[in-house]
């Protein structure tokens, strides 16, 4: 007989709350299923100014205060009423440090989800019981698992079994050793947990102290072995503790039948009509040819997805593949690739748009009516936008690193439904548009991969049960 555990997912992000990447869609979908499993999972965010706060309604459940090295802060807990989401949900308030609109990249974010982490702990030890697991996310949250082995005013929670989920390994929270006091009084024999390179490493620490560590794709684990921005000889060191899991998708959100930001609905029955409805809203708003592919980009517009090598990919490849294709990218991020990719518009009228910015109803309706999804992803941990493209029917153009690799066959190979190449290049990007158009000049070819893709499995239950079976083991 299985137990029912209870767990506590900490994480920076959650959908639809607050989302900056995959991160948020993984925490706003996982506890969802471990719930559906008979599980107990609850998160614990920051509140932040998000337009889910003021829509929503909440209780206080808790408050306290502590300090943050000589500063004394208060925070106060609140919980989501109605269970909206399939969990419950508390946020931490910390007047003046987590009320912001953004969730990141103010000059103090260390002090914000330092303060963040020990308001946790803080209001953990105040429960009356404990909860099995504590389930923290990428390193806004990893030092966690030292607090509650190292910190002596928190002794009586020892005992609890924390889970570190790596998402991202790129960003590690670095401190400078003169902030350590603001971690409360903790056992100065352990600062060796809390050191990488003569800094306070908050991803380290919490791959040392976490019971157990998983990322996102079983590819992306071994890879971190060779590059994990200066991890790699921790993540050898430990690797038997570290479990891939792939991510899932949360299929009730991802739903081309009933999807609330897209007007026209499909199924595997009326694809081409579905996807074609859609396509002419993109083509009508962005001034694109509906008879020619087209090729989108979603995602954040950094080195890790290659995003600085788009504009010359795309220029490059409306001028040598002939113009048979067209191109239309969201996104946000490095201010230069922003300005190359809005400069490229008006020679390119036409065969190529974009918008800069963060925009959901929009990325949903690309996902429907595109033809093809690239992803030249130079580091991918697990990657959604591939798998919430397939969900659509869109067919994938990837780099084979992380979970695109271990999401999408090429179609060359026997069962393949995509597009794979090795390189995060200029060139070898341009050939994998080039084979795609040769793809597409194939109709009954395109039409059997695109139905493959919406019946692949992509949803969270295998995922949420293998959750389950890790923090088994930690025990
Ligand atoms: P990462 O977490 O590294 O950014 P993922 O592929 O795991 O990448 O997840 C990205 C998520 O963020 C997807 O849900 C994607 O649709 C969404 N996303 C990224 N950029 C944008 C944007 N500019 N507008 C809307 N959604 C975006």
């Amino acid at each position: 007989m299985q137990l029912i555990m209870e767990i506590l997912h900490v994480s920076a992000e959650c959908y639809p709350v607050a989302k900056a990447g995959g991160l948020g869609d993984v925490v706003g979908a996982l506890p969802k299923y471990q719930n559906q499993l008979g599980h107990i999972a609850k998160v614990v965010m920051p509140m932040y100014r998000t337009k889910f706060l003021y829509d929503n309604q909440w209780e206080v459940v808790h408050k306290g205060g502590n300090n943050l090295g000589s500063w004394w802060f208060e925070y106060t807990v609140i919980k989501e009423k109605t269970n909206k989401l399939g969990f419950d949900l508390y946020l931490i308030d910390i007047n003046g440090l987590l009320d912001r609109e953004k969730i990141y990249s103010y000059q103090d974010d260390t002090e914000r989800f330092t303060a963040f982490q020990i308001s946790v702990v803080d209001w953990l030890a105040s429960w009356k019981h404990h909860p099995d697991i504590v389930h923290v996310h990428d390193h806004h949250t990893a030092l966690i698992p030292f607090m509650l082995k190292h910190c002596y005013a928190y002794q009586q929670l020892a005992s609890i079994r924390s889970v570190l989920t790596i998402h991202n390994a790129q960003y590690q929270g670095w401190m400078d050793w003169d902030k350590s006091n603001y971690i409360p009084h903790w056992d100065g024999w352990q600062w060796g947990m809390l050191d990488w390179n003569n800094n306070i490493n908050p991803l380290a620490c919490g791959i040392r102290c976490a019971d157990k560590v998983t990322t996102v794709s079983w590819s992306y684990l071994e890879e971190l072995r060779y590059m994990s921005n200066g991890l790699e000889s921790l993540f050898e060191y430990e690797r038997g503790k570290c479990v891939g899991i792939l991510n899932g998708i949360d299929t009730k959100v991802w739903d081309p039948e009933i999807d609330s930001y897209i007007g026209d609905h499909f199924t595997t029955e009326n694809i081409d009509e579905g996807k074609k409805a859609n396509k002419k809203i993109l083509c009508d708003q962005f001034n694109l040819d509906i008879d020619k592919p087209l090729i989108i980009f979603i995602g954040r517009l950094v080195g890790e997805k290659a995003a600085d090598l788009l504009p010359q990919a795309i220029g490059d490849s409306i001028y040598h593949i002939d113009p048979k294709m067209n191109f239309l990218v969201l996104g946000s991020g490095d201010p230069h690739v922003e300005w190359q990719l809005e400069t490229m518009k008006y020679p390119l009228t036409g065969y190529y748009n974009s918008q800069i910015g963060y925009n959901e109803k929009l990325s949903h309706i690309m996902y429907a009516g595109a033809d093809f999804l690239l992803m030249p992803s130079r580091v991918e941990p697990c990657g959604l936008n591939q798998m919430y493209a397939m969900r659509y029917g869109t067919i994938p153009i990837v780099r084979r690193t992380g979970g695109l690799k271990d999401t999408v066959i090429d179609y060359g190979a026997p069962n393949g439904y995509g597009v794979c190449f090795d390189i995060a290049s200029v060139g070898d990007i341009t050939n994998a548009i080039y084979r795609a158009m040769l793809l597409s000049e194939q109709p009954d070819r395109i039409n059997a991969i695109r139905k493959q893709l919406m019946n692949l499995d992509f949803s969270w239950e295998g995922s949420a049960e293998q959750y389950i079976g890790v923090y088994e083991s930690a025990k």
